[in-house]
């Protein structure tokens, strides 16, 4: 191993083993201590949500859920249904992972287990530190970057294992009282519930400021778009007065065009706050609205705030090459693989292994779960691990780097490059 490029003629077994081999010795190497995870993103619901889990509702609040099957009851036949037509679809086959590992089962899901397994979470939750062993001692994660968006800025009540990030949607929907985000959040009443007074648009631009720097002294470390799933990432460059219009406006006359302006507006005026306060802005890129999601929309924003450190989520799949370009042209780039190995390890092997030799330096790639519950948080990690493995692999066998290398580029991955970012250590 280590030696020159394999000649591509040759490429037989004997390659496949090679893989296999630097592929085992690399998943080795993730499964110590040194490994412990710094996770980006996490939406883990709070303690009171496991009092009444079971399979059924893991499965409904994992990504299984957004396959558009539903489970029509709990008799024999409708679960055997349902498990029939999501049983090849990659986030199940992540979160079967865990369920095998954390609950002591081998091979499918089936009608005829489901009872015994479902009957395994409950008992192993009727601890109410089971969820916490699961993210500290099966997944190993230190630390995790939680997304309440239910409660922006929240830490679950456990700052010794969440650091929360502060989504901002809600104040592109300023320009109406009654407009609220996708999450059903309204930046009035947030400020209602601080005292804050809103009577103008200074004043509205005032509260933002007031909001970043209270989610700050409660530990934010991130800021956090999901825009992508209200509308289309490109925000043109408004000029302040065309937005303190519509926010004057009433809401019979506000146009779409207007919405856009304003939101627009307020998208930069939260760009110069991320620099300002030193707080990376990770963004959601790709799929969500997908007319909308490609993450080259984004560079009128990158390129005009060079000191706002942006962080592109999901590898913007499937447009993870642009990803690639946008780190490669832009130093206030960063790529986070998060959710990206749940939706295709395919993609994310393909993604990791051109971002690493693209990427100006190995600083800049990290990754996050992106789940609700510790059971797909641990097939998060899973799926994680493997294709980090894989990437590396291909490059220890292609000659590109050694081993040690490797190794060293997987802890940066896990632990490293989320510490720098987010000043965590
Ligand atoms: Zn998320």
């Amino acid at each position: 191993m280590g030696g020159g490029p394999l000649d591509y003629r040759d490429r037989d077994y004997k390659d496949y083993n090679a893989v296999y081999d630097a592929f085992s010795e690399i998943s080795a190497g993730l499964e110590t201590e040194a490994m412990r995870i710094t996770d980006t993103h996490e939406h883990l619901r709070p303690d009171d949500f496991y009092q009444d889990i079971d399979l059924e509702k893991v499965l409904k609040n994992s990504y299984v859920d957004w396959c558009g099957v539903e489970l029509k009851g709990s008799d024999r036949a409708a679960r055997a249904q349902f498990l029939e037509k999501v049983r090849v679809n990659s986030y199940f086959r992540w979160l079967l992972r865990s369920l095998q590992q954390l609950y002591g089962f081998e091979g499918e899901l089936t009608a005829d287990n489901w009872d015994e397994i479902s009957a395994r979470i409950r008992a192993a939750h009727a601890d109410p530190g089971w969820k916490f062993k699961v993210l500290t001692e099966k997944c190993r994660i230190g630390r995790a970057i939680l997304d309440a968006y239910w409660d922006p800025g929240n830490d679950n009540g456990h700052p010794e294992i969440f650091s929360p990030t502060f989504r901002i949607n809600m104040f592109l929907f300023g320009y109406s009282r009654k407009a609220v985000d996708h999450n059903g959040n309204s930046p009035f009443r947030l400020a209602e519930r601080y005292g804050f007074g809103i009577s103008d648009f200074e004043s509205y631009l005032a509260f933002i400021d007031f909001a970043i720097r209270k989610a700050r002294e409660g530990g934010a470390v991130a800021l956090k778009s999901a825009l992508a799933y209200d509308r289309g990432l490109h925000f043109d460059y408004v000029a302040r007065d065309r937005a303190a219009k519509v926010f004057e406006m009433d809401d019979t006359s506000i146009s779409p065009c207007d919405e856009k302006a304003f939101g627009d507006y307020i998208f930069h005026f939260i760009c110069e706050k991320a620099a300002e306060y030193g707080l990376p802005l990770q963004c959601h890129t790709g799929l969500g609205k997908i007319w909308g999601s490609n993450p080259m929309n984004l560079v009128p924003v990158i390129e005009r705030h060079p000191e706002t450190r942006f962080v592109l989520f999901h590898g913007g799949y499937p447009w993870f090459h642009e990803c690639g370009g946008l780190a490669h042209n832009y130093k206030n780039v960063y790529l986070d693989l998060v959710w990206l190995p749940l939706i295709s390890p395919s993609a994310a092997r393909m993604a990791l292994s051109e971002w690493l030799e693209v990427a100006q330096t190995i600083d800049r790639i990290s990754w996050g779960g992106d789940t609700w519950t510790v059971e797909e948080c641990f097939g998060a990690v899973i799926a994680a691990k493997h294709v980090i493995a894989q990437a590396l692999a291909d490059k220890v066998v292609d000659g590109y780097f050694d081993l040690e290398i490797a190794i060293d580029v997987a802890k940066r991955i896990l632990r490293v490059n989320a510490e720098e970012l987010y000043r965590l250590a």
